[in-house]
């Protein structure tokens, strides 16, 4: 029932059904992620995995081979921006990527009982959550209801945004990406001894919404994200940002 091929001329369906090979290392977790992207990015996805072959194959068991733990803007949907399909990526989102208990059990039961191998802190531009915690700085206005956790959340890499001199808002939407991946690894001894083993590694990425490309902050250890990623089949030349 997995026959990709639909012989006798009816019209196959849109996405593709491609296999790819689950990466178990983290720079080549890494690699497959920025190649995907540079698809997205070119207009040329592939949409692997996506099929009602892969659906049923992956309904027993799922290996991820990344968690995104990324922003909930609507824009930064991480299988289109990444271009995979079911059961490749773990995502755990919260406005502003906000890392509370519930986001670091959710890493651990990845990394620890799937065996991802790459925890990614995605964030982006303009984000709404970082530019809202900016105002209630600004303003003294107290946030309302629990947007106030995500505030809270976000103070810290305000703080050390000022610390900084950094005051532009895509500066400090870096300062509080790797403010997450430091959180991650921070609260969690169980992901750090895991990096610390070499099974795994945190990377901290920012996404362009009008681009579309994703470009490596931060990365622990260091070297675990690299823009110098083999270029997979049919894959074009990086897009400028
Ligand atoms: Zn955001």
């Amino acid at each position: 029932m997995s026959s990709p091929g639909t012989p006798g001329g009816q019209p196959g369906p849109q996405r593709t059904t491609d296999r790819v090979p689950v990466p178990v290392e983290p720079a080549q977790a890494y690699a497959e992620l920025a190649a995907g992207n540079r698809r997205f990015v070119s207009g040329a996805p592939r949409h692997p995995n996506q099929d009602a072959g892969h659906r049923a194959a992956v309904a027993d068991g799922q290996h991820p081979f990344a968690v995104i733990v990324g922003c909930s803007d609507s824009r930064l949907a991480a299988e289109i921006i990444f271009d995979r399909g079911l059961g490749d990526l773990f995502v755990v989102r919260t406005a502003g990527h906000t890392a509370g208990p519930e986001v670091l059990g959710s890493v651990e039961y990845a990394v620890t009982v799937l065996g991802t191998p790459l925890v990614v802190v995605l964030g982006h531009d303009s984000c709404g959550a970082v530019q809202a915690a900016r105002e209630v700085v600004t303003t003294g206005a107290p946030p309302v209801g629990h947007l106030g956790a995500v505030v809270d959340a976000v103070l810290p890499s305000l703080r050390r945004a000022e610390a900084e001199g950094v005051d532009d808002i895509d500066g400090i939407v870096d300062i509080h990406i790797a403010q997450t991946v430091e959180t991650l690894l921070g609260q969690s001894p169980v992901l750090a001894a895991a990096v610390a083993q070499g099974r795994c590694a945190v990377v901290g990425v920012s996404y362009r919404l009008a681009a579309g490309v994703v470009r490596p902050v931060t990365a622990v250890p260091t070297g675990a994200a690299t823009l110098d990623v083999p270029t997979g089949p049919g894959a074009p030349a990086p897009a400028a940002a």
